[in-house]
């Protein structure tokens, strides 16, 4: 070891303390490929300044944009049945589960409830870091609870999805959920309550197939992946090549498949424009007084 190593080294190093280098100060966009400061990224709500590709949000950051000053309460859900069926694969689907709580802290569902515009709202926003936000039994109960909790409160209910579909380790519980979800947006329409749904990158499978294009109003983020099957599956299934851009929120609100194609800095505000819109009974109209009919013209 010559003095350079045994001397300089350890001083540099000093100088330089793993601990004082933060860490992921840049993120690269996948879309453009351009990397990007992640202050900037945040400011722009996790939109690339230079394609405009909205990055996925986790649940709390979806929650933090929608309401109002980032104020909101989350409720607490009801607990389920973990692993009903004592399912695994390569892994035990309760150490997959406990990873991912680990990781994220939550469940794949998120219910919170605050003010969208000042008006009363109640959000179950999704987490794909979650089991890629896959609805097994516990995201039926937050999507039933929040319909439920909107009911209470005579509030909006605004779902986010992104989801790969059903949680197969729940097998044909995961499957119920459809069903489950459907009833729970029927009891918004029995009491006249807005709902709407914003479709954010990916909804697929079962989620698709069920709450998630039920809504008053469909509105979803820029480019995001909308669909039951996947393109490949479907190439295979009809040995037909599908269109570019084929499953896109663009391609699908130009086929009519969905209402709006909105960006994110957008969402809150236009959020709020159609609950005042779905929430706001039309004025009554006015009874004036008709001037008494000139004697001549009264018959007879
Ligand atoms: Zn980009």
């Amino acid at each position: 070891m010559s003095w350079l190593e045994r001397f300089a080294r350890p001083k540099v190093r000093g100088f330089f303390r793993k601990d004082d280098i933060p860490q992921d100060l840049w993120e690269k966009c996948p879309a453009c490929e351009q990397m990007i400061f992640h202050r900037e990224l945040e400011n722009n709500q996790r939109v690339c300044p230079h394609c405009d590709h909205h990055f996925r949000l986790d649940a709390v950051k979806r929650l933090d944009y929608l309401f109002d000053d980032g104020e909101y309460q989350t409720i607490e859900l009801p607990k389920v049945a973990s692993d009903p069926l004592r399912f695994r694969d390569r892994k035990r689907y309760q150490d997959r589960l406990r990873d991912a709580r680990s990781e994220t802290n939550q469940d794949a569902v998120v219910v919170a409830h605050g003010t969208i515009g000042g008006q009363s709202a109640v959000i179950a926003a999704f987490d794909f870091a979650f089991l890629g936000g896959s609805m097994g039994v516990a995201a039926g109960e937050a999507l039933l609870s929040g319909a439920r909790l909107a009911v209470l409160q005579d509030s909006a209910f605004i779902v986010v999805p992104a989801s790969g579909g059903a949680r197969m380790q729940e097998g044909t519980l995961s499957l119920m959920q459809m069903a489950r979800t459907t009833v729970a947006v029927d009891e918004l329409k029995e009491a006249h309550l807005p709902y709407i749904v914003v479709l954010t990158n990916p909804t697929t499978g079962g989620v698709t197939a069920s709450f998630a294009m039920l809504g008053d109003v469909a509105i979803a983020e820029p480019g995001a992946v909308i669909g039951f099957a996947g393109t490949r599956v479907i190439e295979d299934t009809i040995r037909e090549k599908l269109p570019e851009g084929f499953q896109r929120a663009e391609h699908l609100l130009e086929h009519g498949m969905i209402d709006m194609v909105v960006r994110r800095q957008d969402l809150r505000a236009s959020l709020s424009r159609l609950i005042s819109l779905l929430r706001d009974t039309p004025p009554t109209a006015q009874v004036v007084a008709l001037n008494p009919a000139p004697a001549n013209d009264q018959p007879e």
